[in-house]
């Protein structure tokens, strides 16, 4: 037997995308169900990103999402850069008038929302599967799942929404021949752990290394996150901790500084890629962050992109589903892929300007290390990183 329902808006995905999309809906008085086919306890423990831009910190204070942020959350004015074995550091706030970053483990952002939907009585659906869209060429899509308990549901929407991560059903599920897809593929990896360790560094380290890449970062004054430049067909099984912390030694290395060791806690190794959806909807399916795009991890833009787009989600739909104005619906895809292809192609020059491309050659590494001299020695240059790294378009959520 089915269970029939009808919602406002459904979502399929419950990591920060769709779960601030339901925060933001909620402030405007519309309904909606989160769908997610992982555990909370999966969803809240995900290792992924950590770093919040000027806007996105704004943003959930705004909205009442800061407090445990603010506590906890790391403020950082500026990142360093190092290359030919020296370290210099970038000062944010001096060269865009201000903005900074904060750490804040995206575990923790999640934590935060499925904590304050859950409050407040949302529908948030774990563990749910054989996810459906469907009538997607109608004014009323509707979403089948089956519950954690074997029930199979289908709720009729007036739009959905899907947040579902690069993985998904929902781009899948667009007409064939309407998306266009951009997309790179990067001949290298990233190897990144966690570590309960301080932190060796007080803002991040981003290395340029004859041998590849290397970042130091952290979640909290207790653990440090660190990656490397790993091949692309790399397997963590030739990497034992001994290895990881002798090659971050490494490539970290600066004279008269030390790299703390302590247990590893996590390993996993991830692909680099870009990829870019176009258009992100189709009719009343509107599909946000990396559902859409997904950008390599050396900008540290994913999470801040997926923030975005449902920020001007929220505010389309609430147009559209309050007032009956289609107007920023009708914008919406538009209006994200302007600040997408920005964050695409800053994760692709920051990428492309650190790591060590197995198919260069001495001419592409001379063409890297003058491009990191002159963001180091000339301030238009310095300028252009930092104020992409804090985030170049500013967010916008009305009042009301
Ligand atoms: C190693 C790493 C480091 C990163 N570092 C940074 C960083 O420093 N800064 C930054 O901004 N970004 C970073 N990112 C990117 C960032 O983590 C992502 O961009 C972000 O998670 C996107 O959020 P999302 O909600 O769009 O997608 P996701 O977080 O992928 O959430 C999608 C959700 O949908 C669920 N789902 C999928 N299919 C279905 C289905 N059929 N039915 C129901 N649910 C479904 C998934 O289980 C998941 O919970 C990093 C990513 C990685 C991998």
């Amino acid at each position: 037997m089915t269970v029939s329902s009808r919602t406002q808006v459904g979502i399929v995905g419950a990591g920060p995308a769709g779960l601030l999309l339901s925060y933001l809906l909620a402030l405007r008085g519309i309904d909606s169900i989160v769908v997610e086919n992982r555990s909370r306890a999966y969803c809240e423990a995900r290792q992924r990103a950590g770093l919040l831009e000027t806007g996105t910190v704004e943003l959930l204070r705004d909205i009442g999402l800061g407090m445990r942020m603010d506590a906890e959350g790391l403020e950082h004015g500026g990142i360093y850069l190092q290359f030919e074995g020296e370290r210099h550091h970038l000062d944010f706030r001096d060269l865009t008038g201000g903005r900074w970053v904060t750490i804040y483990a995206q575990t923790e952002v999640v934590k935060d929302l499925i904590q304050a939907r859950l409050a407040a009585g949302a529908m948030i659906e774990f563990e749910v599967r054989d996810t459906e869209v469907a009538e997607l060429d109608t004014d009323q899509p509707v979403l089948r799942f089956t519950d954690a308990a074997g029930a199979r549901h289908e709720v009729t929407c007036d739009v959905i929404a899907g947040c579902d991560g690069f993985h998904g059903i929902c781009r899948d599920s667009l007409p064939a021949g309407l998306v266009t897809i951009a997309e790179r593929l990067y001949p290298y990896s990233w190897l990144g752990i966690l570590a309960t360790v301080p932190p060796s560094t007080d803002e991040l380290i981003y290395a340029r290394h004859d041998d590849g890449f290397a970042l130091h970062t952290m979640r909290s004054p207790q653990v440090s996150r660190l990656y490397l430049q790993v091949p692309a067909d790399e397997e963590i099984e030739r990497w034992p901790d001994d290895r990881i912390w002798s090659e971050l030694q490494h490539r970290l290395t600066v004279p008269g500084w030390d790299l703390k060791e302590g247990p590893i806690t996590e390993k996993a190794i991830s692909p680099m890629r870009s990829f870019v959806a176009s258009p992100m909807r189709h009719r009343r399916l509107f599909l946000a962050g990396d559902a859409a795009h997904i950008v390599p991890p050396t900008g540290a833009k994913g999470l801040n992109l997926a923030i975005a787009d449902v920020t001007a989600l929220a505010t389309a739909l609430t147009q559209l589903l309050r007032d009956g104005n289609a107007e920023l619906a009708e914008a919406y895809s538009d209006t994200c892929l302007g600040r997408v292809w920005r964050a695409t192609h800053f994760s692709w020059w920051m990428t492309s300007m650190l790591h060590v491309d197995p198919r260069s050659d001495q001419f592409g590494a001379q063409l890297q290390l003058a491009q990191l001299r002159y963001v180091i020695s000339s301030r238009a240059a310095a300028t252009t990183l930092a104020e992409n790294y804090t985030g170049y378009y500013p967010l916008s959520w009305p009042l009301t």
